[in-house]
């Protein structure tokens, strides 16, 4: 190690990356807080993971984020994973202790009760069942948070349904497996809807879950953030529901990292969206 300060380096591990609107988040955090560090992409292939991983500190990373496809792969790798990550079967962000361990924690789940609280004050997860359509890696994360939060009953369906099984057999009774062709039907009376599914993404097919059950009261997100509205979300606004889309979950998530790392606590507020919006 060498014994002359070092500019803080972080970054975002996947493959591929280049996708990603971490750089541009951290990199205006850096410069809003005058701090003089990096954050970087970096595409990495399965195989050459933990050499990567194990060889960043050496250069002067203090930590950083993972992304698809390494979240599940990183907890074989570090010598800490927290219990929410190890519950959650994932982690998206390590920090490079002084003592030369990695740390590994998983945010998603913080990310998305943040996102609800700041932009919809009133939300109240306790009040009623939620509704989850999905059962992949983000749905983990979700269906944690929400037993954090007191929500009473998570009613889940996905396509593959062995998958959200799997989900109640981990997680317990308070989740309730609905048939994937009969999603529809679990929206009636939840009070808090999430598509966790990546349906209604640029790219990939529409969400066709019909909507008719959504009705005011209720507070719907998505976690697909491009498009920004999706048609869930517009379709809720429409029917008077409380609608939060899926950008803010990214921004909050990225807040426990970038503090470890960088020893600020940076703030979500609209400049932030503006910046990781503008092209
Ligand atoms: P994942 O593990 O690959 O899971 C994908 C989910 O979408 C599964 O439930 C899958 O169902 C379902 N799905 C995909 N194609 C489908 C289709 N044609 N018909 C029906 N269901 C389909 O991905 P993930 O990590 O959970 O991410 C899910 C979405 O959340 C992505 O769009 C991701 O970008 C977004 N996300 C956003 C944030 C944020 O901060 N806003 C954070 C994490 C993830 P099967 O199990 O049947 O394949």
């Amino acid at each position: 190690m060498s014994d002359h300060p070092r500019i803080p380096l972080a970054g975002v591990i996947g493959s591929p990356v280049a996708h990603s609107r971490s750089p541009r988040l951290h990199g205006y955090w850096l410069k809003r807080f005058g701090i003089a560090g990096h954050y970087i992409p970096m595409d990495v292939a399965a195989a050459d993971l933990e050499t990567v991983i194990r060889a960043l500190p050496r250069a002067g990373f203090v930590g950083c984020n993972v992304t698809i496809p390494h979240k599940e792969a990183v907890l074989g790798i570090a010598d800490i994973v927290t219990d929410r990550a190890a519950l959650i079967g994932a982690a998206n962000t390590l920090i490079f202790r002084r003592d030369g361990r990695i740390h590994a924690d998983n945010t998603d789940g913080y990310g998305f009760t943040a996102n609800l609280r700041q932009n919809a004050p009133d939300w109240q997860p306790g009040s009623g069942p939620a509704a989850v359509i999905g059962a992949g890696g983000a749905a983990r994360a979700i269906v944690a948070s929400l037993l954090e939060v007191g929500t009473p009953e998570i009613r889940i369906a996905n396509r593959t349904r062995a998958r959200a099984e799997a989900l109640r057999a981990e997680f317990g009774a308070r989740l309730v497996v609905h048939d994937w062709a009969q999603a529809g039907n679990m929206l009636d009376g939840a009070t808090t809807i999430v598509n966790a599914s990546s349906l209604g993404m640029v790219g990939k097919p529409d969400l066709l879950v019909p909507l008719d059950a959504l009705a005011p009261g209720m507070t719907v997100t998505d976690l697909v953030y491009t498009p920004l509205k999706t048609r869930l979300l517009t379709t809720a606004e429409a029917a008077g529901c409380t609608v939060v889309d899926g950008l803010g979950m990214l921004l909050h998530q990225a807040v426990p990292g970038f503090e470890r790392w960088f020893g600020v606590r940076p703030e979500v507020d609209q400049a932030t969206r503006d910046a990781v919006l503008s092209e």
